[in-house]
């Protein structure tokens, strides 16, 4: 028998807002708990909430971005819970009218074919406070700090193309991160908690049309625990179904330690949140003229660039994706070209250099201190052959972490490239006379591994700033003159 799965997410993304959103406390993180808060977002009697533009501006932004319907009007409700990190016993947020509706978001199915999973909703509405929790449990405290940050729910359409599997469930978080960045509404860490995904999975025979129950799974802290939630849950209700037991519809805890689902509550339903609209906030309309000027506000996105630099730069696919899956990759790749590198040769750079100099630096682009012009310089002087391109990785390196003169640090360090021929063949004879046993093998075939061996040995010799190429061609040479 053949299963489908249906996997929702709905994700959860802190605006980077300057003020809260009812209140005009600034929107950062504080270490200490309970400094950044007012009688608003702490939730007292009698206080009146004012709206922030700046948070419905970034909601709509995120909508157009999405390719939702932005709706004219609407309102604020209050979802009405008990919990002690919701001071008010409600939450200000949006029930039958969002902002944002009927969006999509586009990947590449696991046909290979272009598939929009289906956006149902994007609405606007604030972050509840956090419990801490001592590590004996005697006592729990509430830090109010994230009480009323501005967040958008970001609710996946079950209906409509709904994600089909892991791999398309990691592509849909990753293409959703990049592209609420690009807009600049969220920075999307997961690790500070911008970004946070509750997934909703159910199972059902192939070709069916109706549902099963579905559960929920929370509290998932990177891609990985999704994607391992997601494999968990699928082969849990899958055996339900083989078993003939019933699949309730409840919220389950991922646990990150034994890689499984656990039971934690039977999933509420809209109804016990008794939704009612917030008598302290009025309506909202938005004129088209004002929902056009936003959405002209918005810049060229990753998927319009991926397409525009494989059509004007000839870039390999998967590299214009990598690159243009992040806004300051991408800009950083404009910038570069125009100090007139050759585009194809900057993307295999960008894509095969500087990430690995990245990664091992641990930083990101943005926060990294090489500029365009210095990373432009050094390809050149690769192309030109004034640096071998085993020591430009060295540098480069340096570059990622230090700001430095390239010209300078060359000479300094005396990393230029070695052109004299007969200091070459010095160290060739060298390693020729060290490696006896593998000179025998090159000379039977020239095409035994036992050649790059001895260039290698060659290359460390001239500490990587021998031309490989002229030291292959020189050592095949010597090797074939031997006696
Ligand atoms: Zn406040």
């Amino acid at each position: 028998m053949d299963y489908e799965a249906i996997i929702c997410f709905e994700t959860h993304v802190e605006l980077s807002t300057a003020t809260k959103l009812f209140c005009s406390c600034l929107n950062e993180f504080s270490e200490k708990p309970n400094s950044n808060i007012c009688p608003i977002c702490a939730g007292h009697p009698g206080t009146m909430p004012v709206l922030n533009k700046q948070a419905v501006e970034y909601c709509i932004m995120a909508g157009l971005a999405l390719n939702c319907h932005i709706n004219n009007r609407t309102y604020f409700e209050r979802k009405h819970y008990f919990y002690p990190d919701i001071p008010k016993c409600y939450q200000i947020s949006q029930g039958s009218a969002p902002f944002c509706e009927f969006g999509f978001l586009g990947i590449i199915g696991d046909d290979g074919n272009p598939y929009d999973v289906g956006i149902r909703r994007i609405h606007l509405e604030e972050d509840a406070g956090k419990l801490i929790h001592s590590p004996d449990s005697a006592a729990s405290y509430i830090d109010y700090n994230r009480s009323s940050v501005p967040i958008i729910e970001i609710v996946c359409d079950h209906e409509r193309n709904p994600i089909r599997s892991v791999r398309e469930a990691k592509q849909y978080l990753k293409k959703l991160q990049g592209i609420l960045r690009y807009i600049g509404i969220s920075e999307c860490s997961i690790e500070k908690g911008h970004f946070r995904s509750d997934v909703n999975i159910s199972v059902r025979k192939a070709g069916s049309v109706n549902f099963n129950n579905r559960c929920e799974v929370k509290n998932m802290a990177s891609f990985k625990a999704i994607a391992e939630a997601i494999e968990f849950e699928v082969k849990r209700q899958i055996k339900l179904i083989e078993t003939g037991k019933a699949n309730n519809q409840e919220t389950r805890h991922f646990d990150e330690d034994k890689r499984v689902t656990v039971s934690m509550r039977t999933k509420e339903n809209a109804h016990d949140y008794r939704y009612f609209p917030d008598p302290n906030l009025v309506e909202i309309y938005l004129d088209n003229d004002y929902i056009e000027k936003l959405r002209r506000s918005l810049p060229e996105l990753g998927d319009s660039r991926c397409s525009r630099y494989i059509r004007e730069y000839g870039i390999a696919e998967s590299e214009a994706a990598i690159i243009t899956n992040d806004r300051e990759l991408s800009e950083f790749f404009e910038k570069t070209l125009e100090f007139g590198t050759d585009p194809k040769l900057l993307s295999k750079w960008m894509v095969r250099d500087l990430f690995n100099a990245l990664k091992n630096a641990g930083v990101t682009i943005d926060l990294c201190r090489l500029s365009s012009e210095n990373f432009a310089k050094l390809i050149s002087f690769v192309e030109d052959k004034i640096i071998t391109a085993a020591v430009s990785k060295e540098i480069l390196q340096e570059m990622v972490q230090n700001e430095i003169n390239l010209d300078d640090f060359i000479k300094v360090r005396n990393l230029s490239s070695i052109r004299d021929d007969v200091f070459i063949m010095s160290k060739i004879s060298e390693a020729l006379a060290e490696q006896t046993a593998s000179v025998a093998k090159v000379k039977k075939d020239p095409y035994d591994p036992a050649l790059n061996f001895l260039i290698g040995q060659v290359m460390k010799k001239t500490a990587g700033k021998a031309d490989v190429k002229k030291v292959k061609d020189l050592l095949l040479q010597a090797v074939t003159n031997l006696g």
